[in-house]
């Protein structure tokens, strides 16, 4: 959804009118989507897929400036209602009372995207007790908060529904830069099967979405705690090299997300260097 990124120029450059692609035309009329971590990257591009799907959507962030921005263009990209709420997924009693919140003002949600998230690098012996605590807390704890409080309504409601974990490529290629963070992605990817396995019989489908590098903030180096400019571009022309993926944009992430949930998959490695490292890790143990 290449329109979406020209739409957002758009609009920040003052201008409103949009061309929507159509492809996932009211596919999702009159549904509750909410999407954690939706104030930017891959998050926010999902907030407006689902928006121009017809979705209602809830644009969860830790900054609220961003999700309410997020949930403002979703308006104009055409969603009936898009909230934004400004909560840490990691605070388990913050995530309690959105969930009664949302439960009460918009509706039992019928797609969760759980894909708030947090990277951090650095070998395994230096990383920090904190720093294990604090990826962990988000990346894992975020999506475990998610998925029992949203999961459970959604179970009750005995409508069905359907839960999508952002994991990573990371979850299935052991790193000896990224430790903590393959760590965190290893058992979101888990946990969804888990979870998937358990709601199979109610409707309720589970997918984990294994991007590879996308071109998004937590790539750059700014977040990228602890990776420098140099490890930065060696890893971007490594990727360049082998996938030619120097510039992997989120939307393409967000509509392999629909597509996920309109199919039901469980495990959807998206990006081709996240496939090849799924089909290793899956046929050949130890490569
Ligand atoms: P991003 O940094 O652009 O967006 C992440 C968003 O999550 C930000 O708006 C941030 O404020 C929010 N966030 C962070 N911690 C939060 C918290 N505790 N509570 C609520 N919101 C929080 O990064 P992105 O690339 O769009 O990342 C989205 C997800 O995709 C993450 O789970 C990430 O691990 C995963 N992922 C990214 C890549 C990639 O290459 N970009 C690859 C694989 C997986």
């Amino acid at each position: 959804a290449g329109w979406i990124t020209e739409f957002v120029t758009t609009v920040e450059g003052g201008r409103t009118e949009v061309a929507a692609s159509g492809k996932h035309a009211d596919r999702f009329g009159g549904q509750l989507v909410l999407v954690t971590g939706a104030g930017s990257g891959i998050g926010r591009a999902t907030a407006f897929a689902f928006a121009e799907a017809g979705a209602r959507v809830v644009a969860v962030d830790r900054d609220a400036e961003s999700a309410a921005r997020t949930a403002e263009l979703a308006r104009l990209v055409g969603a009936p209602d898009a909230w934004a709420e400004a909560v840490d997924v990691s605070d388990g009693q913050a995530m309690e009372k959105l969930a009664e919140k949302v439960a009460t003002e918009y509706g039992v949600v019928d797609v969760l995207v759980n894909n708030a998230g947090i990277g951090l690098s650095g070998s395994f012996l230096d990383t920090t007790p904190e720093d294990w605590k604090k990826v962990l807390d988000v990346n894992l704890w975020g999506v475990i908060h998610g998925c029992r409080l949203f999961g459970r309504q959604m179970a009750e409601r005995g409508q069905g529904g359907h839960i999508v974990n952002t994991a990573s490529a990371a979850a299935f290629q052991p790193s000896k830069v990224l430790p903590a963070y393959s760590t965190s992605k290893a058992a979101v990817l888990m946990l969804s099967e888990c979870l998937r396995a358990e709601l199979a019989g109610q409707g309720i489908g589970v997918t984990a979405i294994c991007p590879g590098l996308v071109n998004t903030n937590i790539t750059s180096t700014a977040r990228f705690t602890g990776v420098d400019a140099e490890e930065e571009k060696r890893l971007r022309q490594r990727s360049a090299r082998l996938y030619g993926l120097r510039n992997y944009p989120p939307e393409k992430v967000a509509d392999a997300i629909i597509d996920a949930v309109v199919q039901d998959r469980a495990v959807v490695p998206v990006t081709p260097e996240a496939r090849g490292v799924h089909l290793m890790s899956r046929f050949l143990p130890g490569a």
